[in-house]
């Protein structure tokens, strides 16, 4: 009849997994009926409306009986309507929900009520809240008794409709301070939303307190008669009002902590508050934020006082948990193989279990993490876990964007995927600040490549991510503590194993529960231990080190205000977020706007979260355009460069002292050698074979200074051709048809090279670019810190490239050339017309359609944009000339016209 509804605050209720006792829906069932069960009419009205009795949901439109519903009332009856809602409707809700709740533990011995307490009674201090919350504050609340003897409560509103005024009065009287704790924040208003509806409950009793005051019993009618009586102001908590969660942000037990602390008599007391949010990065190590702080402390001096931490950060999970952190990458499984490990680990040992992904939508391809906790009772934390006792990294770049070791316990253990079977070799790939670390707090580090186990075992290339998670499910068992906490072996732990599988692919057959079996037991057999002690730090220690503006951060588009300069926006917010650090940028007047200058996503690197890159093998490319054409991420641009401006950008860049290289007096000779040698390597069945212009060069060069005979002259030139080389191996360049072979038969000359150049911080490795290219010219191969070292060099030159020459994109004939799209595609201006970097998935197919058409647009209307400006430049000119001259002719004198008006005048 009265509409409700059944809320859960987001995130977490909607994705921790843990052990329930759900009733069985049969008795669900029973308990909430048909809606089409006749009931008998529970109150008047209704028994007005319906007679004795009606269908459990009314049937509203019936064509027996024809009636309009919803219509729109105007004033003559909406008043009537609305108002006639509380006594005949309304009013019956709280008593009939009394009695639901009653049935339901008659039904089911479960009790529920309008409100919840938690040690209560004898507490002092009181943390209020709704939903996930509560269950952190139980616990905050426990060890804020056991260790300081705080007594300290916690009051959990179930209901907010009908709100639960009395019974919240009657738990909160006399208490010394109650800290209301909601996911909101509402800045005009006189309260948060629950502040705002306890404060009128107690208001309501204090009320009732006037009324009573110095009257005998039973000689006064109490304002509010189902409200306690408050007497005495004492007895009336104070309020505090914190602000949390907002956006499911996470809550950590020393923001509860920091509430009550902020309530004792040596406590700030603050009556506003943010928890988890800082308005001043005390320790910023960024100096633009340094500054802006600075400012914002002269103008807003209470800003730091709008928060409120705690002193410490306890881990709360119960004596002998086991807490696990696993960092992976979006797409990768990781909440599968997160949710299968605690299923596994629940179905075999019986434990408590509880687990969740760090919340935020999953992007493919970038860092994500999940969290699972075991223990021997029930865990009440529902949080980010700080404190753990194992990490696993499926990712193998963890270490380049996160510190995977961040909270591990003294003698906890790490397990990475690492492609390298060299310990030497693996230890060298950590960083010094984690191997100081692995050394100070004795972690046992264990890695496998469950990379190339999952390619070994899966059939199918799809199935390769859930495979690496099965492996690190194996790792997993071999190096925590578990087993051995539990006194398992390994017979009984693959026995579980086995039935577990035989429930979840036993349909499948048995080849299928067979094979994942065999994965499981090869993480199990191949992960391999590290001896920290037998190795040295290999550098020096070092914080790390804050990003330089990404390469590719092109300057922003003009801009006139700070709140779209993209150079604030980097190093006051993006920073932040370069290292890391997203969640801990402070709140200013920028961030309010939630405004992100255009552009400004070119600021993120891709790097870290790639395992493969798009390799150009030269040789093989015809400059078919499929692949600058198809990448989603504009990462792989082709562009198309004459001989000579490859050659001066090679020598240009030939460290030198002032003087210029020798090698520019060459250039001329250089280019028409290299031409030839081109034209002879484009022959077919040629003996000359290229391989890139390094070759083509150092041949050319070898017959030129072969004619030259000064020795110290050679020996000069000879010096600078390495450098030389470096760039053209760095920026590797093909022979095709469509822009040198045809081009150049047409007229010497024309020939140009066509470079395919991978942006490395652009680049998700979602491997399409390989998949369309027709002539394996492209290949998948693994990262190493070499080959992002050469793609960064590599991208530099392409940076300083001069464009595509516009003679190489107006290629009309299909037939020999690459399409119109494609071609236009070859412009630097038109390929970039969308910026990298966002946070779409790797090889979204949306994208590439989105970047083709604007990149389309960007070439048809970019140049009548500009025609059209250079048109009322020279009108503005024109004009701008006129007045000039018309002021001139004015001022003249000599004008007998001007001087009879001016005398006129
Ligand atoms: S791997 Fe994907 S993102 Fe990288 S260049 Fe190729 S298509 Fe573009
Ligand atoms: S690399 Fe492959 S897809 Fe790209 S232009 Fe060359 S042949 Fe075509």
């Amino acid at each position: 009849m009265t509409p409700g509804i059944n809320a859960q605050d987001g995130f977490l209720t909607s994705h921790v997994l843990e052990a329930v006792d759900v009733p069985e829906p049969e008795l669900i069932a029973e308990f909430l009926g048909s809606p089409d069960d006749i009931i008998e009419c529970p109150t008047p009205a209704q028994r007005l409306v319906f007679g004795p009795t009606r269908r459990r949901i009314p049937e509203i439109w019936d064509v027996d009986n024809p009636a309009q519903v919803g219509v729109v009332q105007n004033q003559d009856s909406y008043a009537q309507g609305v108002a006639a809602q509380r006594p005949f409707y309304f009013d019956h809700i709280r008593p009939i929900a009394r009695q639901v709740l009653d049935e339901y533990y008659q039904l089911t011995g479960r009790r529920y009520d309008f409100i919840e307490g938690y040690r209560l009674e004898d507490a002092d201090y009181v943390i209020a809240g709704m939903g996930s919350m509560v269950e952190n504050a139980e616990a905050a609340a426990d060890y804020l008794r056991e260790t300081r003897g705080l007594k300290v409560g916690v009051l959990n509103v179930t209901f907010y409709r009908p709100f639960p005024g009395p019974e919240i009065v009657a738990a909160l009287l006399g208490k010394k301070g109650v800290a209301v704790l909601e996911r909101v924040d509402q800045p005009l208003a006189e309260d948060l939303p629950l502040v705002r509806e306890i404060r009128a409950a107690l208001d309501k009793a204090v009320e009732n307190g006037r009324v009573a005051a110095g009257r005998k019993a039973g000689t006064y009618q109490l304002p509010y008669p189902e409200y306690p009586v408050i007497r005495s102001l004492k007895q009336r908590p104070p309020v505090y009002s914190g602000s949390y969660g907002m956006g499911s942000r996470d809550l950590q037990p020393e923001q509860l902590i920091g509430a009550v602390e902020n309530m004792l008599p040596d406590g700030p007391q603050r009556r506003l508050f943010y928890l988890g949010i800082d308005f001043v990065d005390e320790d910023t190590p960024y100096e633009s934020r340094r500054k802006l702080q600075e400012q914002l402390l002269r103008d807003y001096p209470h800003l730091a006082e709008l928060s409120i931490k705690g002193s410490e950060n306890p881990n709360l999970l119960p004596e002998g948990a086991v807490a696990v952190r696993m960092h992976s990458i979006g797409g990768w499984g990781a909440i599968t193989t997160g949710l299968n490990l605690t299923s596994t680990i629940y179905d075999l040992l019986g434990v408590h279990v509880k687990a969740n992904p760090k919340y935020g939508s999953e992007k493919k391809g970038q860092p994500t993490a999940f969290y699972a906790a075991f223990a021997p009772e029930r865990i009440r934390v529902n949080c980010e876990l700080r404190t753990v006792d194992v990490v696993m990294s499926p990712d193998p770049n963890v270490f380049k964007h996160s510190n995977p070791l961040a909270g591990l316990k003294e003698g906890g253990v790490f397990i990475w995927q690492s492609s390298e079977t060299d310990p030497q070799r693996v230890w060298e790939s950590i960083p010094p600040f984690a191997q100081r670390e692995i050394k100070r707090k004795g972690y046992k580090i264990w890695y496998l490549d469950a990379f190339k186990i999952a390619r070994e075992e899966a059939t199918n290339p799809d199935l390769q991510l859930r495979m690496q998670g099965n492996v690190f499910q194996g790792a997993f068992f071999r190096a925590s503590p578990l087993l051995e906490k539990h006194g398992l072996d390994r017979e009984t732990l693959f026995e579980a194993i086995h039935t577990q599988l035989q429930r979840k692919f036993g349909r499948k057959g048995a080849q299928v529960v067979e094979d994942n079996l065999r994965i499981v037991k090869r993480g199990f057999e191949e992960v391999h231990q590290l001896d920290p002690s037998a190795f040295e730090i290999t550098q020096p220690d070092g914080r790390r080190q804050t990003r330089p503006l990404p390469l590719f951060a092109q300057p922003s588009p003009d801009t006139q205000t700070p709140l779209t300069a993209g150079d604030r926006f980097w190093d006051q917010t993006a920073l932040y977020y370069a290292n890391g650090q997203g969640s801990d940028v402070p709140a200013d007047p920028f961030i309010a706007h939630s405004v992100i200058p255009a552009a400004t996503s070119v600021f993120r690197d891709m790097t870290s979260i790639r395992l493969e890159y798009p390799e150009f093998i030269l040789e093989n490319c015809t400059g078919c355009a499929k692949c600058w054409t198809a990448c989603p991420d504009m990462a792989i641009p082709g562009l198309v460069v004459r001989i000579r401006d490859l050659l001066a950008k090679a020598v240009d860049r030939i460290p030198h002292n002032g003087a210029p290289p020798r090698m520019a007096e060459l250039i001329d000779e250089l280019e028409s050698r290299c031409r030839a040698l081109l034209k002879e390597a484009d022959k077919k069945d040629s003996a000359l074979e290229y391989h890139g212009m390094a070759g083509i060069v150092e041949l050319a060069f070898n017959d030129i200074v072969a004619g030259i005979d000064d020795p110290a002259q050679v020996q000069a030139l000879r010096a600078e051709l390495p450098a030389v080389k470096q760039v053209l191996e760095d920026f590797p360049v093909a022979i095709t048809q469509p822009f040198f072979s045809l081009p150049e038969r047409r007229n010497e000359g024309d020939g140009a090279l066509l470079a395919i150049t991978v942006n490395p911080e652009a680049c998700k490795g979602c491997m399409e670019c390989v998949e369309v290219c027709p002539d394996n010219a492209l290949r998948a191969a693994p990262q190493t810190e070499e080959a992002v070292a050469r793609l960064r060099r590599g991208w530099e030159i392409w940076e300083e490239m001069p464009d595509t020459p516009p003679e190489y994109i107006k290629i009309a004939n299909l037939d020999e050339g690459i399409g119109t799209l494609s071609s236009m595609l070859l412009t630097k201006r038109n390929y970039l017309s969308m910026k990298p970097g966002d946070g779409a998935c790797m090889g979204c197919g949306e994208k590439t359609a989105i970047h083709l058409f604007i990149a389309a647009v960007h070439a048809l209307m970019i140049p009548r944009v500009e025609q059209h400006v250079e048109y009322l430049n020279d009108l503005i000119s024109r004009l701008d000339q006129e007045i000039r001259n018309e002021e001139a002719r004015l001022r003249s004198p000599a004008d007998p016209a001007v001087l009879g008006q001016r005398l006129g005048a």
